[in-house]
C-alpha cells in the first residue's frame, strides 16, 4: 500500500550531501568566464569593432550591418573557443521564465561538408516560430510572424554548451510580446524624466540609471518525496497537507546552521552563478523550515532582471544535481510563510549620485527630497496598478494573508524621514512671496544624513520601503519576472519625474529662484501624496478599514486587480512614457486572466484527482477496517459491553464519511462550476469566476481532506506528509 511512501522517505533521509568540489582559483578568477563581456569583446574583436559596440551600447544606439557581422564574428570564436556548439535567442515571454530555440552554428560549406557559421543577421535578428506564446490576440497563428532582436545592453553568455544572446520578442506590427521590450521603455523614460530633473542640481548629468536588488526566496525538497506528490509536480504547491506539529514555531531555521546538503547546493549554485556573472552574494535560512534566500549585489535593473531569470533556471538545473527540487511557488505550504522576491530598487545619475541617499549639506538633500517626493507620488498615485504588478493566482495566496505583504499597497518611510517630510508640509511658508528655501532647508533637512544612516526601524509588514539609499517593494513574488514590476515603476515615476520638472520650470519662468521653486514643487507632491504614507502594521484590520477611507486600492480579487491596468490613468501614462500602447495593455490583460484562470483550472483537476482518487479510496480501505473491528467487537462481546468498546470507533466512522461525503460533494461541485465558468467568452468574466467559485472550494475541500489525514492510520496514507517534506536531513 503505501509503503512507497516510507521507502521515499527513507530515501530521502538518508540520502548523503553531493560534495562540490572547490575549484583552486578565487571567484575573481572564474567570475563571468561564460560572459561576453567587455573585457571578452576587447580580447575577441578588432580594437575599431570593439570601440564602435562600446559606443553604441553606452548610447543606445543601434548597431549597422556591418558592425553587427563583424561582431558576430568575434562571439562565434569565443563560443567556439569554449566548446559551444548552437546559439539561442533567448528571451522573455509572457509566460514566468525565458525561451529559447536552439540552432547549430552548422552550414553547408558548398564543398559537401559543414562549416560553423554565424552572421551578424542571425545575431540581430530572428523569427522564432512563437504563435504559442501566449500573446492576448495581437497576434495568431494566420498572422505576420513576431521576431527577436539583440538586446545590446545585455551581454551574450554560455549556458549548457549555447550561446544564448539575449533578446526583445515583438510582433512586426511593433507590439512587444514579452517582458525585456516595455522594460527597456521604461528604463528610457524614467532615464529621460530622471535626467532632467537631476539637471536642476548639476547639469553634467547625462544619465539616470535604474538599479535592482533582488532576493531571491525558495524552499527545497527532496526529488523523491517530490516525485510522490503529484500536485508539487504539477501546480507547485501542496494543495494538502496537514500541518506539521511543528513547523516555524520556533523560529529556530531562520539564520540557523544551513544542513550540509543545502550547504553544498549553495556553494554549487553560487559557483555557476558566478561563472554567469550573477554577482550573488549573500544567503542564509528563511523563516519557513526548508525555506532559504539568496541575493546578489545589485545591478542595472535589465542587466539584474535577465540574471534573476538566469538565476532560476540554473536554480532547477543545479538543485537536481543534488537530488533537489527547488520551489518557487509563492506558497508551496499552507501554514508557514511564503516566498517573495523582494525588489531592492533606486535611481542613480552617470555622474555616480546615488539619488536616494541622503545628502550632506542642505542642496544635496533638496535633491534628494525632489526624488522622494516623486516616488511617493508614483507609488500614490499608482498603488492599484502596482499591485496590479505582483498580482498573480500565485502570490494571491501571499497577499494578504496575514504575511508579507499586505494587499494593499503603502509607503513605509521610517520614523526619521517621516519626521522631516512632516516638517516640510506642514507649514505654507512656501505658498508665501518671501521665503528662503536654503534657509528652510538649512532648518529642517540638513541633518538627515546621520540620522537615516541608523536605518534600523525597519517594518516587514510593508509592502514598498525606504531603507536608507533605496525603495525595497517587498510585495514581488518569488517566481515572478521582477520587469513586471519594474515596469510600473519606472515608468509611474518618470511620469512624475516629468511632471516635477515641468512645474518646476513654470515657477521659474514666473520669476521664482530655482531652489525656491524646487522646494515649492517638492512640498506639493509630499503634500498630495501623504495618503500613502503608513509606517504602521500593514497587516491589522484597522489598516484595513483607514486605507480604504484614504482612497487606496483595497481590492483582493486578482483578476480585478488586474483592472487598474486599463484605467485611463495608466493608459495615458504609459502612451506618454511610451512603454505601451493601449492595444499592448489590453492583450496583456487578456493574457493575465487567461494566465489565471488556467492556473486555478490545473490546480482544480489535480485536486480533484487527488481527491477522489488517493485520498477517498485510502480513507474507505481505512475505515473498512474500522467496520470490520466494530463488527467483530459486537459479534464477541455481550452487547452492551461491546456497544460501548465499539463506540469511538463508530464515531470516527461517521466522522470520517461525512467528511468523505462533503469531499465528494464538493468535488462535483467543484466540475460543475468549472464547466460553467468555461463556457463564459470574456477572459474577464471568466477568470472572475474561476476566483469566486472554484477557488474558495479549493480551500473547502483541503480542510475536510487535512482532517481526514490526521484520521487515517499513518501507514495507509499515500502522500508525504509535512512533517516528512520540510524537514531536510
Ligand atoms: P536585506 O537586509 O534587505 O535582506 P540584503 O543586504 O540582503 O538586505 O540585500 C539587499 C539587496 O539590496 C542586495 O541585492 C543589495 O545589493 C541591494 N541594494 C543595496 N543598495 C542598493 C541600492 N542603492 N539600489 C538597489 N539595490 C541596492
Ligand atoms: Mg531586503
Amino acid at each position: 500500500m503505501s509503503h512507497l511512501r516510507f521507502k521515499e522517505v527513507e530515501v530521502a533521509f538518508n540520502r548523503t550531501p553531493v560534495k562540490v568540489e572547490i575549484p583552486k582559483e578565487a571567484p575573481s578568477q572564474y567570475f563571468a568566464k561564460y560572459v561576453f563581456n567587455r573585457k571578452k569583446m576587447y580580447e575577441y574583436l578588432p580594437k575599431s569593432t570593439y570601440d564602435a559596440l562600446i559606443h553604441a551600447i553606452d548610447n543606445k544606439e543601434p548597431l549597422n550591418r556591418e558592425l553587427a557581422n563583424d561582431v558576430a564574428a568575434g562571439m562565434k570564436q569565443w563560443a567556439l573557443d569554449n566548446g559551444v556548439t548552437h546559439y539561442t535567442h533567448w528571451f522573455h515571454p509572457l509566460t514566468d521564465g525565458t525561451a529559447e530555440k536552439h540552432d547549430s552554428f552548422i552550414e553547408h560549406d558548398g564543398k559537401g561538408g559543414v562549416m560553423e557559421e554565424f552572421s551578424g543577421k542571425l545575431l540581430m535578428q530572428q523569427e522564432p516560430d512563437a504563435s504559442s506564446f501566449p500573446n492576448g490576440g495581437i497576434r495568431n497563428t494566420f498572422e505576420a510572424r513576431g521576431y527577436s532582436a539583440w538586446d545590446i545592453s545585455s551581454p551574450a553568455f554560455i549556458h549548457d554548451n549555447t550561446l544564448c544572446i539575449p533578446t526583445i520578442f515583438i510582433a512586426y506590427s511593433g507590439e512587444s510580446l514579452d517582458y525585456k521590450t516595455p522594460l527597456l521603455r521604461a528604463l528610457n523614460s524614467v532615464d529621460k524624466a530622471g535626467t532632467a530633473v537631476a539637471q536642476l542640481f548639476d547639469p553634467n548629468v547625462k544619465h539616470v540609471l535604474s538599479y535592482l536588488g533582488w532576493e531571491q526566496e525558495y524552499f527545497l525538497v527532496d526529488e523523491a518525496l517530490y516525485a510522490a506528490r503529484p500536485d508539487l509536480a504539477m501546480t507547485g504547491r501542496t494543495l494538502l497537507g496537514h500541518e506539521s506539529a511543528k513547523n516555524q514555531q520556533l523560529e529556530d531555521h531562520y539564520f540557523g546552521a544551513i544542513p550540509m546538503r543545502v550547504e553544498e547546493f549553495m556553494l554549487d549554485l553560487e559557483m555557476e552563478a558566478h561563472r554567469l556573472g550573477i554577482p550573488v552574494k549573500t544567503r542564509h535560512n528563511e523563516v519557513a523550515p526548508n525555506q532559504f534566500e539568496l541575493a546578489p549585489v545589485y545591478e542595472e535593473t535589465n542587466l539584474a532582471n535577465d540574471h534573476n531569470l538566469l538565476l532560476m533556471s540554473v536554480m532547477a538545473q543545479v538543485a537536481r544535481r543534488h537530488h533537489f527540487r527547488v520551489l518557487l511557488h509563492e506558497k508551496p505550504f499552507a501554514g508557514i510563510n511564503g516566498s517573495g522576491k523582494h525588489n531592492n530598487w533606486s535611481l542613480g545619475t552617470d555622474t555616480g549620485t546615488m539619488l536616494f541617499k541622503p545628502g550632506k549639506n542642505a542642496e544635496e538633500n533638496l535633491q534628494f527630497m525632489t526624488f522622494v517626493s516623486c516616488v511617493m507620488s508614483a507609488v500614490h498615485k499608482y498603488n492599484g496598478l502596482l499591485k496590479a504588478s505582483i498580482a498573480s493566482a500565485t502570490n494571491a495566496h501571499r497577499l494578504g494573508a496575514n504575511e508579507a505583504p499586505p494587499a494593499i499597497i503603502s509607503m513605509f518611510l521610517g520614523s526619521q524621514l517621516s519626521k522631516v517630510i512632516d516638517s516640510l508640509v506642514s507649514d505654507d511658508k512656501a505658498d508665501s512671496l518671501n521665503f528662503n528655501a536654503k534657509e528652510e532647508l538649512n532648518l529642517k533637512v540638513s541633518q538627515i544624513p546621520e540620522i537615516l544612516l541608523d536605518n534600523t526601524d525597519r517594518n516587514r509588514t510593508s509592502p514598498f520601503a525606504f531603507t536608507g539609499n533605496r525603495f525595497e517593494f517587498r510585495a514581488v513574488g518569488s517566481s515572478a519576472n521582477c520587469a513586471s514590476a519594474m515596469i510600473a515603476l519606472n515608468a509611474a515615476v518618470a511620469e512624475q519625474l516629468f511632471e516635477f520638472r515641468t512645474a518646476v520650470d513654470a515657477l521659474v519662468a514666473g520669476g521664482m529662484e530655482q531652489s525656491d521653486a524646487i522646494l515649492k514643487q517638492v512640498k506639493v507632491f509630499l503634500k498630495q501624496s501623504r495618503d500613502i504614507h503608513f509606517d504602521g502594521n500593514g497587516y491589522s484590520d484597522e489598516w484595513k478599514a483607514e486605507a480604504a477611507q484614504r482612497g487606496l486600492d483595497c481590492e483582493t480579487s486578482v483578476p480585478k486587480i488586474f483592472d487598474a491596468y486599463l484605467e485611463p490613468k495608466t493608459v495615458e501614462m504609459f502612451k506618454k512614457a511610451g512603454v505601451f500602447n493601449d492595444v499592448e495593455l489590453e492583450a496583456r490583460n487578456e493574457v493575465k486572466w487567461e494566465i489565471y484562470t488556467k492556473k486555478v483550472q490545473i490546480e482544480a483537476r489535480v485536486f480533484g484527482d487527488l481527491a477522489l482518487n488517493h485520498v477517498i479510496p485510502c480513507a474507505t480501505r481505512y475505515m473498512s477496517i474500522l467496520l470490520d473491528n466494530v463488527y467483530k467487537i459486537k459479534n464477541l462481546f455481550p452487547k452492551e459491553q461491546g456497544e460501548a468498546i465499539a463506540a469511538q470507533d463508530l464515531a470516527m466512522i461517521e466522522k470520517m464519511s461525512e467528511h468523505m461525503q462533503f469531499i465528494k460533494d464538493k468535488v462535483n461541485e467543484m466540475v460543475e462550476n468549472r464547466k460553467a465558468a468555461n463556457r463564459i467568452e470574456c477572459m474577464r468574466e471568466r477568470a472572475i469566476a474561476y476566483h469566486d467559485t472554484i477557488v474558495p472550494l479549493l480551500d473547502e475541500i483541503r480542510y475536510h481532506v487535512d482532517k481526514l489525514e490526521l484520521m487515517v492510520d499513518d501507514e495507509m496514507w499515500p502522500l508525504p506528509k509535512y512533517r516528512e517534506l520540510l524537514f531536510i536531513r
